[in-house]
């Protein structure tokens, strides 16, 4: 970025020095000719005033041989006089521009170069009274010849400016990237006045993003010690019932209830390691392209037998309600998120309890309910239930096998499907939970 915002001011620079330079140059030229042709208009009004050019005597002295060349010309062209050479070897001059001219408007002038001795010659005609022309004319160091012998002092200084300029433009874009140093070395106030505004925006999102980043590391690290916490209890049991039988400590009739505990907690354990699996599974990008049409009635149908063994052992009436409706998701997903529904509705009911599941079409959606007439969830809980490992009551969780990642999954599911989801609970009456999917075909093009 330095070294870009460098060689942009130099080109800036440099650009505007040989602008100016050539202006100069065309500026001073065009000055030059004005002054020159205004000598040359004075001396043929005097010449013409003073009658010198009756004839033409009276021109030969010094002065014209060394300053002034006069020529005068006949209404023909042909040259009556020339103070500088023989007249009747010269041709006709009636062809010469600026002659041309002054017999047709009244004056004329040209400027006609000679390269080979860096000279110009400047011409001035004037017509006079009586019809003829008098030209008269003058030697002087073109332009190009003053600029060749003026090039050492142009050149040295051109390298003065433009090292100057180099100096200059090293200390600005110093001064214009301190704040952005500033900012990146940590060591801007936010509310410093002397940070650019326009790189305000971007630091909101730099802020936004480091605190989201701190955020989730923070998350992350919470998650890695609840899932230790959580794999070291049954680990545990089952390293000391191991042990106990290892050792013979236990009677045949302790093995088998050891045994029962080793087979339960290393259930509990796999159920765990995949509950956990599943949600960094589910935390992955969003990969919406495995979606198909379902018919979300029929998963709820495939839940409800599979859960209907479950709930008779807890002694809970399992019912389905509705009628096939359509959605876009994914068979796998969509069953775990009925499944896990249903099975807290079963696992967090009451003996004769009642789970009342509903799949149903509603306008342009489609509508999954579960209620229970269970235990409930207490007002200041039902925010949190969704956390990963968050639960209203540990034990009971535990002791009908609950990870407390079940809605952790279920809210992740839902957020795949583009899906909305509430909860109304009272403690003691029972639970209602609502997903609400986009109808398949709703969607209007
Ligand atoms: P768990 O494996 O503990 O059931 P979940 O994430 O599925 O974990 O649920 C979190 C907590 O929310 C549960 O521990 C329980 O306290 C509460 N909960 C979930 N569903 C219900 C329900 N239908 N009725 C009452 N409490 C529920």
């Amino acid at each position: 970025m330095k070294k870009k915002i460098n060689i942009q001011l130099m080109t800036i620079a440099v650009i505007a020095i040989v602008t100016t330079l050539l202006m100069a140059v065309g500026i001073s030229r065009d000055l030059f000719w004005k002054q020159i042709f205004e000598d040359l208009r004075t001396y043929a009004c005097l010449l013409e005033n003073t009658g010198l050019l009756e004839d033409g005597t009276g021109l030969e002295g010094d002065f014209f041989r060394e300053n002034l060349r006069v020529t005068l010309i006949d209404s023909d062209g042909s040259i009556i006089f020339e103070s500088h050479a023989q007249a009747d070897t010269m041709e006709n001059h009636g062809s010469r521009p600026e002659v041309r001219e002054a017999f047709a408007s009244g004056e004329g002038e040209a400027v006609r170069d000679s390269a080979t001795i860096g000279k110009s010659a400047f011409y001035y005609a004037l017509r006079l009274k009586d019809g003829r022309v008098a030209r008269v004319s003058k030697e002087a160091d073109s332009v190009w010849h003053v600029f060749t012998d003026a090039f050492p002092a142009i050149l040295l200084t051109l390298s003065v400016q433009i090292a100057f300029c180099l100096i200059l433009s090293h200390f600005l874009t110093a001064s214009l990237l301190k704040p952005i140093r500033q900012l990146a070395r940590g060591t801007d106030d936010p509310g410093k006045p002397d940070t650019y505004e326009e790189l305000a925006p971007f630091m909101a999102t730099i802020r936004q993003q480091h605190e989201n980043i701190l955020k989730n590391a923070g998350m992350r690290q919470e998650f890695t010690a609840n899932v230790s916490h959580e794999l070291k209890t049954p680990l545990t049991s089952i390293s000391g019932y191991s042990e106990l039988i290892e050792n013979g400590m236990a009677s045949s009739e302790d093995v088998v209830r050891f045994a029962r505990e080793i087979h339960r907690n290393s259930n509990r354990l796999l159920t765990l390691i995949n509950d956990v699996i599943r949600l960094s599974e589910l935390d992955t990008a969003e990969q919406r392209e495995a979606f198909e049409t379902i018919d979300l009635y029929e998963i709820a149908e495939t839940c409800v037998n599979m859960l209907q063994i479950n709930a008779e052992k807890n002694e809970v009436t399992l019912e389905l309600r509705g009628s096939s409706c359509l959605i876009q998701s994914e068979k796998q997903m969509l069953e775990e998120l009925v499944y896990n529904l249903c099975d807290n509705a079963i696992r967090y009911n009451n003996k004769d309890g009642r789970v009342t599941v509903t799949a149903q079409p509603r306008g342009e959606e489609v509508v999954l309910m579960v209620e229970d007439t269970g235990i409930g969830i207490p007002e200041e809980h039902q925010e949190r239930i969704f956390e990963r490992f968050y639960r209203v009551d540990k034990s009971r969780s535990k002791s009908t096998g609950g990870t407390g990642l079940g809605l952790a999954i279920v809210k992740h599911i839902v957020a795949k499907n583009h899906a909305r989801m509430s909860l109304e609970s009272r403690v003691g009456e029972g639970t209602r939970i609502t997903v609400v999917f986009e109808r398949v075909g709703s969607r209007r093009v």
